[in-house]
């Protein structure tokens, strides 16, 4: 969709899809709300009533008042046209709240369904998406979505219950004047549909950008974005995206505040048109004793009102409701998308075993346009042993560790453990087994002891302190300015890599999981930090089973098992002085990065 010269071209029709399961879908979000929903409406229908008071006191008014003059008629009528007001106002009120809580829990609802569903999308879910986007979809969308929910539909059942209530009323008192009144009516209904559409076009494509805009500034004013900016100074041209982002984002909300607006004018322009028609064909029907001044006055001034009122709103509505569904739609696009991981229905607690890891025949890809990352990879880790993954980067360690908590899941082969197939076990009881400690640490934006604790909400603060204690963090914990309840930074940021990494392994402690997956930091730790890391590490081994992406010398030297990756397949495996005897891949690795560092040494 462009614009050519001024002119908007509405690009294909046929990828509309305004279709009627969309919005029947839409309508079901209504369903739980029932009950309010019964209250909204008899505030409506109450509501249609009474504030009729006001035309029937006017119409009362010149009938009785002035030609049979009492004080006392005008007083009351002029109290029946208030107290009307009054509790149609009163009413309103009352409305507004129940509108308010099915518009909120129906948000409510979608957050919790749309959040829910992105908490199970798999790792490569993520690494294909777009963080912002999806934010935007759970924030933008869903409080795009309240007006409509709180306007739209009861707005149509309150001026459906308007337009009821003139007709009644108008046709009591006329019946020819009111057919003459509702003959202009349908000219309003036509061109709805089209209008409809083109503000879900409209809506969609502001949405979208919205997206990105979200998207652009999650990226660029998070922590790791503005480094990045400021590393290479490029304020200025971050600027100017921004700019073009935003410009884009203008056009688009302005086109879309602007769509329908000559269908609008148009109907306005035919409402005022009523009342003229109403007292030429009125006065013709006074003068054959058909209708009273009165009552033609009446309807030329009050009553039309309320019949053109509602009939022009409505068919605002249904423009509103066809725009709003590409919320919804978008809304639905996640919601919708396939789990790529998931539990099987009658997936079983991983039983408590030794923690033997195995892998047989694993074949992995990406992508299904990549060569596979894996390819027939087998190998078994006995209960209690350390694996060290080694090879060159890119050759499959950080997936081979990525298969076994199922952040991803073969496409051949079956990953073991204990016996059982991870796929075949809940998540959360394979979760319950496993201790990660990534290379680069989360923390959440959060205390030292939310953070802790993240791993093991019931531990105690003796639990929590010697865990601390066991991964030689505690003392640089006590030295922070409030201690456990100091905040770190989003990411971590106001930590050193060691201490971040020595947080991780004090989290993993706390979790006292029976296999250890770790990769080893590349980056230069100092030789003090590193000293305090391996000592907490040691501990930490013992007893379980440890699978580590291993870069230092002392922890290949004390594995039970080296396997050697090349290329996605394992090439070799055995002890450090079989490989070397081997003289294969692991001896040329082992020769150029650690032999002549340990020469030197000696
Ligand atoms: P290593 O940890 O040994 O350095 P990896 O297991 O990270 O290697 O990567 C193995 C191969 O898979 C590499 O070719 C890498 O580019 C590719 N790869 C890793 N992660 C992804 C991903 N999320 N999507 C696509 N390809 C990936």
């Amino acid at each position: 969709m462009y614009w050519h010269g001024g002119r908007i071209d509405w690009g294909d029709r046929s990828q509309v899809k305004v279709e009627w399961p969309l919005f029947r879908r839409a309508l079901g979000y209504f369903k739980p709300h029932w009950k309010v929903a019964i209250g909204v409406i008899a505030c409506i229908a109450f509501g249609s009533v009474v504030s009729l008071a006001p035309a029937w006191s006017i119409q009362q008014l010149i009938q009785h008042a002035f030609t049979n003059f009492s004080y006392g008629l005008i007083v009351f009528l002029v109290a029946v046209s208030l107290l009307g007001t009054a509790l149609d106002s009163l009413s309103g009120v009352l409305q507004s709240y129940l509108r308010a809580q099915i518009s909120q829990g129906i948000m409510y609802d979608l957050r919790h369904e749309l959040f829910g569903r992105m908490l199970k999308q798999s790792v490569s879910f993520f690494t294909r998406s777009r963080t912002g986007d999806v934010m935007s979809r759970l924030s933008n969308d869903v409080s795009g979505i309240q007006d409509v929910v709180s306007g739209t539909v009861f707005d149509a059942i309150s001026n459906i219950g308007m337009f009821t209530a003139a007709v009644i009323y108008m046709a009591v008192q006329s019946w020819q004047l009111t057919l003459v009144a509702l003959a202009v009516v349908p000219l309003f209904a036509l061109p709805t549909r089209r209008v409809g559409t083109r503000t879900f076009l409209a809506r969609k494509d502001t949405q979208a950008q919205l997206s990105k805009v979200t998207a652009f500034m999650q990226e660029t004013i998070g922590i790791s974005g503005v480094l990045l900016v400021k590393a290479f100074g490029k304020e200025r041209s971050e600027m100017a995206r921004f700019r073009g982002l935003t410009d884009e984002l203008r056009r688009l909300e302005i086109r879309q505040t602007m769509v329908g607006r000559w269908f609008f004018m148009i109907m306005r322009l035919l409402g005022s048109g009523g009342p003229a028609v109403i007292f030429l064909a009125g006065f013709w029907l006074v003068k054959v004793h058909l209708a009273s001044p009165a009552v033609v006055l009446t309807f030329g001034t009050v009553l039309l009102g309320r019949l053109y009122g509602p009939v022009s709103t409505f068919a605002g509505l249904q423009v509103n409701v066809i725009g709003s569904l590409a919320l919804f739609q978008r809304i639905f696009e996640y919601i919708d998308l396939p789990f790529e991981v998931d539990e099987k229905p009658d997936a079983k607690p991983l039983e408590p075993g030794g923690g033997r890891v195995t892998f047989e025949g694993v074949t992995f890809s990406y992508r299904a346009d990549a060569p596979p990352a894996l390819e027939n990879v087998a190998f078994e880790i006995q209960p209690g042993q350390l694996a060290a993954l080694v090879g060159p980067s890119g050759a499959g360690k950080t997936t081979v560790t990525s298969l076994v908590p199922r952040f991803y899941d073969p496409q051949q082969g079956r990953v073991l453990i204990d016996g059982q197939d991870v796929r075949d076990v809940t998540l959360e009881s394979l979760a319950a087994q496993l201790g990660i400690v990534f290379q680069d640490t989360f923390l959440f934006h959060d205390t030292v002891r939310a953070n802790l604790l993240y791993a093991r909400p019931g531990a105690t603060q003796d639990e929590m302190v010697a865990a601390a204690r066991a991964a030689n963090i505690h003392d640089f914990i006590e030295s922070l300015p409030d201690g456990y309840e100091t905040i770190v930074g989003e990411r971590g940021h106001r930590l050193s890599g060691g201490e971040k990494q020595r947080m991780a392994i004090a989290r993993v402690i706390l979790r006292d999981p029976r296999i250890l997956i770790l990769d080893e930091a590349t980056s230069n730790l100092d030789s003090e930090s590193e000293h305090l890391i391996q000592a907490a590490l040691r501990p930490l081994m013992q007893d379980r089973t440890s699978i580590v992406i291993a870069h230092r010398l002392s922890t290949i030297l004390a594995a039970d098992v080296i396997l050697v990756l090349d290329g996605g397949k394992l090439v070799e495996q055995g002890t450090h002085f079989e490989l070397l005897q081997r003289g294969g891949l692991y001896a040329k690795l082992y020769e150029r990065q650690f032999a002549a560092a340990e020469r030197a040494v000696v």
